[in-house]
């Protein structure tokens, strides 16, 4: 697959400052705040940047934490994972494989069978409700 690259000035004539400063710039939105953290209505959650699929509703769940949470994603290679020693912390970023907007981390703390807790920013997505 050939990576989607964009200089940030496109990125930013396109995004948001918000969805910018998230996708960007790994910024992280404040918990309980974004536009997805409490949906479960049926559909698939995109790259906001590059549109590519990232997660579907059946493998969201309530992690309690206010960010989006999945156990699983709909594609590997869709997402990738990065080492993050950020803020002290080691923690395993993930990003998206086409374009490598910052989507949020991933811990190994979520339900089986995956016992995977994906934790995204509602801002790096876009959500399409499942046509009815
Ligand atoms: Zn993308």
């Amino acid at each position: 697959m050939t990576k989607l690259t964009k200089t940030d000035a496109e990125w930013r004539a396109e995004l948001t400052p918000e969805q910018f400063r998230v996708a960007r710039q790994a910024g992280t939105e404040r918990p309980f705040t974004g536009e997805y953290w409490d949906t479960f209505t049926p559909g698939n959650y995109h790259c906001i940047c590059c549109d590519a699929p990232l997660f579907e509703h059946s493998t969201k769940f309530d992690a309690g934490c206010g960010w989006p949470s999945f156990s699983e994603v709909m594609a590997s290679g869709n997402v990738t994972r990065h080492e993050d020693r950020s803020h002290g912390m080691v923690r395993v970023e993930v990003r998206c494989g086409n374009c490598d907007a910052h989507l949020g981390h991933v811990f190994p703390d979520g339900p089986a069978p995956t016992g995977l807790r994906y934790c995204i920013n509602s801002v790096s997505m876009k959500f399409y409700p499942a046509s009815e």
